[in-house]
């Protein structure tokens, strides 16, 4: 089955093969494996060894998005949430039920946040302590990028915390030129291709330092995590990890390096998008984002409004050709959702067009007289 969804990412069968074995996390050999990881976590954020430290957490993404709100942000804090899509309505929802005040900024879920949007937002909120984005919206599609949103976080004086789950990987950053930036979170899938299960933060040891307390969980808790791999070692656990998927990420890692890193994940899936955008649109299709404003990582197209439109259906008989998408959406008005990321090459978005002509023809669904 080909996966064209935006996590878990199709992978290679050499990500999936390092599952394959029983592992001890607590055996030293793993120790060392694992700590031999951490730096090179580090330097996907861009940070620098030595003045910045990863610091894992096992489970979904969103569990390390809520860990870095609560550990930056102290109990009864403000955090002004960038809102312009559906991943940041659950980053309001998890920081509001966590006690922290939120102040959502709203815009159009089809456009990248404005800086002097931002910027008129914190003047009229000086008591904002720190500035909340998706780097990538993976409903819609957009990019709020922290080198236009950074400055302005920086010029006022506040904390800048970056959900880069769907981004780090392929959308470039570098840590160590944000020193408005408190913490960084993705997770071992996505735009890094290996398996879901462990979620990661990097953040300044000196930020850290400053937030013992705050969390308010303990399960949760970044500092915690920092203390206890400063006593009892950079390749050891609080808890039980997602072991094998640890070793996975690994492979992933090698393969991303042999790949070229960054620059070359971000031209793959740039390339992936575009073929993906054009076709569809050559297909009829009616994009919900703008060109300018589309991101590389995942293209929504409105649902045609043929009578013979049914999603479900669509969904099932793609399935039966060997495409697996979204069987939902999460933009505001109902969307195709289809990703460009994970071990997926153009031609692999070019056998999928093919199957939605295919299936669009079988259904009866007409869409140049329909949309
Ligand atoms: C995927 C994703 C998450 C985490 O999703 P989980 O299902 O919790 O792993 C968080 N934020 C963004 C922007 C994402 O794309």
């Amino acid at each position: 089955m080909l996966l064209l969804i935006p996590g878990p990412v199709q992978t290679r069968p050499e990500v999936r093969a390092a599952m394959g074995d029983d592992i001890a996390p607590w055996d030293d050999d793993f120790r060392a494996e694992y700590a031999a990881m951490r730096p090179r976590i580090v330097r996907i954020a861009g940070g620098e060894e030595g003045k910045d430290v990863a610091l894992p957490l096992p489970g979904c993404g969103h569990m390390v998005v809520e860990a870095a709100v609560r550990t930056f942000v102290p109990a009864g804090g403000k955090l002004l949430v960038v809102r312009n899509g559906n991943y940041a309505d659950r980053l309001v929802r998890l920081a509001t039920e966590a006690g922290r005040v939120v102040v959502p900024l709203e815009g159009p879920d089809s456009e990248p946040m404005s800086p002097e949007k931002l910027d008129a937002a914190l003047k009229a909120n000086p008591d904002v302590s720190h500035v909340a984005i998706i780097v990538s919206e993976t409903g819609s599609g957009i990019i709020n990028d922290p080198e236009v949103l950074g400055p302005v976080v920086r010029a006022h004086g506040r904390r800048l915390i970056c959900d880069a789950v769907s981004a780090f990987g392929a959308w470039p950053f570098r840590l160590s030129e944000h020193p408005e930036c408190d913490v960084v979170v993705f997770t071992s899938n996505k735009c890094l291709e290996g398996l879901p299960g462990i979620g990661f933060a990097v953040a300044p040891i000196e930020r850290l330092e400053a937030c013992a307390g705050n969390a308010g969980s303990w399960l949760l808790d970044l500092h915690d995590v920092y203390r206890h791999a400063v006593v009892n070692g950079w390749g050891s656990f609080r808890f039980t990890p997602a072991v094998q998927a640890l070793r996975a990420f690994r492979i992933a890692m090698d393969l991303y390096d042999a790949e070229g890193g960054q620059p070359a994940r971000l031209a793959r899936y740039r390339r992936n998008a575009d073929v993906l955008f054009d076709g569809l649109v050559a297909l009829g299709f009616v994009p919900y984002v703008e060109k300018r404003h589309q991101g590389p990582i995942i293209v929504n197209v409105h649902q045609p409004k043929s009578p013979a439109w049914d999603l479900k259906r669509f969904i099932a008989l793609m399935k039966s050709r060997g495409v697996l998408i979204s069987n939902f959406w999460n933009t505001k008005a109902p969307t195709i959702r289809i990703a460009a990321i994970g071990a997926i090459e153009e031609k692999d978005i070019r056998f999928a067009l093919t199957q939605i002509e295919a299936t669009l023809t079988e259904m009866g669904v007409g869409l140049r007289e329909a949309a």
